[in-house]
């Protein structure tokens, strides 16, 4: 068991709170803190895994719920028909900060590419 303070683990767990959007008991998403984008949430699995290098192949199915869940936000806030990204920064050199892996869902503005 990871003992490390993870900031995602405890807003999975209630002990931060955070303006869910989407809980069960494999996943939940949340409003991001610093929104980057009118739709900015996090998606995350509620198992502690740092990072899609640290996956294990038994992690297959639920890294893709959080594309089935990411689906249904779209939709539910209304950025599904202009068109929305997900995004999972992996590793500092691309930009991760919180070592818990999650997926970002931005929309409800454009969005160029390439990214920075
Ligand atoms: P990344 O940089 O890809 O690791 O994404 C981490 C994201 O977590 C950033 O977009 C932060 O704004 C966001 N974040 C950090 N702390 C919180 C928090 N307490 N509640 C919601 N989002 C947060």
């Amino acid at each position: 068991m990871n003992m490390a303070p993870c900031l995602f683990c405890r807003i999975a767990g209630g002990e931060i709170s955070a303006d869910v959007v989407f809980s069960d008991e494999e996943v939940v998403a949340f409003r991001d803190i610093h929104p980057q984008a009118p739709s900015h949430v996090l998606i995350i699995p509620r198992k502690h895994i740092a990072s899609v290098t640290d996956l294990a192949d038994e992690d297959a199915e639920l890294m893709g719920r959080l594309f089935t869940v990411a689906r249904d936000l779209a939709r539910e806030e209304g950025i599904a028909g202009d068109g929305y990204r997900v995004v999972v920064n992996t590793g500092p050199g691309a930009g991760q900060s919180v070592f818990h892996v999650h997926m970002h869902l931005l929309g409800g503005r454009h969005l160029s590419w390439p990214p920075g």
